[in-house]
C-alpha cells in the first residue's frame, strides 16, 4: 500500500549530509560551483525598473547583510525575523541572510491587515521585522524595531541597501560563524493545514535543503543555466520562496522578478526578457488562454509553463496546449507542510499523456493513499486520502501539539487533506479538498478565521463558510449566516463588514441566510452537507 518515488537522485544531488551544513552556505558556495556560474551572470532583474543583482554582488550582499543583522542588530541564533514585503531583487538576499545566521524566516503576505499582522507577530515570536515601507504603519503598533527594505522618505529609518553598502566598505569575505545543524530551525510559514485558523510551519534547515535538491533535480530534468524564469508567485509562500529564494540560484538561472501579478506586465516581460519559464498558478493559465494570443505580445520565446497551488483541469491543460503549441505544460503539487515538495512531472509527454495527474513523486517521497474513515491503504486508482513521507516535511506546528498529532503521525506520515488516487504507473491525480481550506487564486483562505470574523458580529447568532468553485479565482469563499431574531442583516452588510477586517483575497463574496447551521452530535460543521446542498442552489438558479 505504499508507492515510493520511481526516480532515484543522481549522485550531482546528493547532498553533502554533513549535519552541520546550513541552507545558505550550500546555496551560495555550494551549488553555484557545481554549476560554474561566473559572478557577472545576473540573478535577478526587476522587471519594471531593470535594476539587476549578479550572482557575485547576491553572496557579497548576503555576507554584508548577514554581518550588519549579526554585529549591528544583535541577532542571535533562533531570533524570528518577519519579512513583510511584495517579491523584488532584495528579496532573496534578506532571506538567505537571516538564515545564514540561524536565525528564522518567517514571512507573511503584505496584504494582510494589521491585526492578521500583530496575530502573526506574536505568535511566531519575531523580533525583528523587514519591511518596504509602504507597510511599515502595519507593523508599528507592534513595538518590534524595522528595519526597511529601502530608504523612507524621511530617511530617519535605517534600510537594508544602507546596511549592505556600509558593510561592503569592510567587505565581509564569509558570513558570522554560527553553530548550525540541520536540524536547526529555518523559517515558520504559516497555512492553516486540514483545519482550523492559521499556523506556524516549522521548517529546518534539512527540510530546506532536501527541497533545494529536489528543485534541482526537477530544473536539471527539463532546463538548463541558459533559462530566463519569471518570478510573480510570491516569495511569501512556499512555492516563491523555493523556486526564487533557493533552487533557481542553485540551477544558476537568471529569474526576472515581478512585484507583484499583473497579466499586462507579465506578457511585456516575457516578450521583453525572452522569457523561457513560467512557474504559474491556474487562473494565470487561464487567462493565458483567454486572453494570451490577442495581446499583441512575442510570447514565442516560453518553453514551460508550470501549474502549481491548485487544480488545473484537463479542459484547461488541453486548451493551453492547443492555443501554446510550443509550450510544455507540467503540474506539479505540494504543500507548506511539505516545504512546497510533492509530485512533478519529468517529462511533457508524460503530462500531456495524463492531463489531470500532478505527476509522479518526486525523488526522496513515499505516499500512501488511505481510507478516509479507517486510514487504511488502498490499491491503486482508489479514491482516498494523501498521505506523504519525506525528508522535506515540516517538523512541526509551532507551538501546537495538537494540531502537530493530527497532521503528523507516529511514523512521520503527513496527511494531506487531499483526495487522491494513485494509477497503476505511479501518476498521483489530486481530486479535490476534503480539508477546510479554500484557495482563491492560489492564496489560503482558513473558514475558522473568516467564521471567527462574522461571529462576532452582533447580529450573527452562528456561521459557516464553504468554498465555492470558481472557473476565474479556483474558489471563492460563501458563508452561511443565521441571523438574530429580529435581525435584517443584508448580504452586502455581511460582505462589508469582513471586508473591513481581512485582507481583500480572503472577502467573503456570497451570503445565503439559513435557519440553522448542520453540525455534527459533537458540534462541528457538516461543511460536505453545506456544499452540495449549495451546488443543488447554483445549479437550479
Ligand atoms: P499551500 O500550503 O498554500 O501550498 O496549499 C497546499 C494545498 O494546495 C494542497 O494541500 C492542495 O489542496 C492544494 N494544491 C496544491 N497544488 C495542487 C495541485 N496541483 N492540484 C490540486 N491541489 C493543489
Amino acid at each position: 500500500g505504499i508507492y515510493h518515488s520511481l526516480v532515484k537522485l543522481s549522485g550531482k544531488n546528493l547532498i553533502p549530509t554533513r549535519p552541520d551544513l546550513d541552507t545558505a552556505s550550500l546555496v551560495l558556495s555550494h551549488f553555484p560551483h557545481a554549476h560554474q556560474v561566473t559572478d557577472k551572470k545576473p540573478a535577478f532583474i526587476d522587471a519594471s525598473t531593470n535594476q539587476s543583482i549578479s550572482y557575485g554582488e547576491l553572496r557579497s550582499s548576503v555576507y554584508a547583510l548577514a554581518s550588519g543583522l549579526f554585529r549591528g542588530f544583535g541577532v542571535r541564533k533562533g531570533d524570528v525575523v518577519f519579512v513583510l514585503s511584495p517579491n523584488s531583487i532584495l528579496y532573496p538576499t534578506i532571506c538567505l541572510a537571516v538564515i545564514s545566521i540561524g536565525a528564522i524566516l518567517t514571512t507573511a503576505n503584505p496584504l494582510n491587515t494589521e491585526s492578521e499582522i500583530a496575530k502573526q507577530v506574536k505568535d511566531s515570536g519575531a523580533k525583528l521585522a523587514i519591511s518596504v515601507p509602504e507597510e511599515l504603519e502595519k507593523l508599528t503598533p507592534t513595538g518590534i524595531p524595522v528595519i526597511l527594505t529601502t530608504c523612507s522618505s524621511n530617511g530617519q529609518m535605517v534600510s537594508v541597501k544602507e546596511i549592505i553598502e556600509g558593510c561592503s566598505d569592510n567587505n565581509p569575505q564569509e558570513l558570522p560563524k554560527v553553530n548550525l545543524a540541520q536540524s536547526d530551525t529555518a523559517a515558520i510559514l504559516y497555512s492553516s493545514g486540514t483545519t482550523g485558523l492559521s499556523k506556524g510551519v516549522v521548517l529546518t534547515h534539512a527540510n530546506l535543503i532536501s527541497i533545494m535538491k529536489l528543485m534541482m533535480w526537477s530544473t536539471e530534468v527539463s532546463s538548463s543555466q541558459d533559462d530566463v524564469f519569471l518570478g510573480f508567485i510570491p516569495m511569501f509562500h512556499i512555492y516563491g520562496l523555493m523556486f526564487f529564494a533557493l533552487g533557481l540560484l542553485c540551477m544558476g538561472v537568471t529569474s526576472v522578478i515581478m512585484q507583484k501579478f499583473d497579466f499586462k506586465t507579465m506578457l511585456e516581460a516575457i516578450q521583453k526578457h525572452r522569457v523561457n519559464n513560467l512557474p504559474a498558478v491556474p487562473p494565470v493559465i487561464l487567462a493565458l488562454v483567454k486572453y494570451g494570443s490577442k495581446a499583441g505580445f512575442d510570447l514565442s520565446s516560453l518553453r514551460r509553463v508550470g501549474s502549481g497551488a491548485a487544480p488545473l483541469s484537463k479542459e484547461l491543460s488541453d486548451e493551453f496546449r492547443k492555443m501554446f503549441p510550443w509550450v510544455e505544460l507540467r503540474q506539479g503539487y505540494g504543500l507548506t507542510e511539505s516545504c512546497g515538495g510533492g509530485t512533478f512531472f519529468a517529462s511533457n509527454e508524460d503530462a500531456k499523456a495524463r492531463p489531470g495527474s500532478c505527476g509522479r513523486l518526486l525523488p526522496t517521497f513515499c505516499a500512501k493513499v488511505v481510507d478516509v474513515e479507517t486510514g487504511k491503504p488502498l490499491a491503486p486508482r482508489k479514491e482516498g486520502e494523501l498521505w506523504l513521507k519525506s525528508p522535506t516535511i515540516m517538523k512541526a506546528y509551532l507551538g501546537n501539539m495538537e494540531a502537530t498529532a493530527a497532521t503528523l503521525d507516529s511514523e512521520g506520515w503527513l496527511k494531506t487533506g487531499d483526495l487522491a488516487f494513485v494509477d497503476e504507473d505511479g501518476f498521483v491525480y489530486v481530486l479535490e479538498r476534503i480539508k477546510e481550506l479554500i484557495k482563491h487564486n492560489g492564496y489560503q483562505v482558513a473558514p475558522a478565521e473568516l467564521e471567527s470574523v462574522l461571529l462576532s458580529h452582533p447580529n450573527i447568532v452562528d456561521a459557516a463558510v464553504i468554498p465555492v468553485e470558481d472557473e476565474e479565482t479556483g474558489q471563492i469563499p460563501m458563508a452561511y449566516i443565521v441571523r438574530a431574531a429580529g435581525s435584517e442583516l443584508t448580504e452586502d452588510q455581511v460582505i462589508q463588514f469582513v471586508a473591513s477586517q481581512v485582507a481583500p483575497y480572503k472577502k467573503i463574496r456570497r451570503v445565503s441566510f439559513i435557519d440553522v447551521i448542520p453540525r455534527s452530535a459533537a458540534g462541528k460543521i457538516l461543511r460536505k452537507n453545506l456544499v452540495s446542498s449549495t451546488k443543488h442552489l447554483l445549479l437550479s438558479k
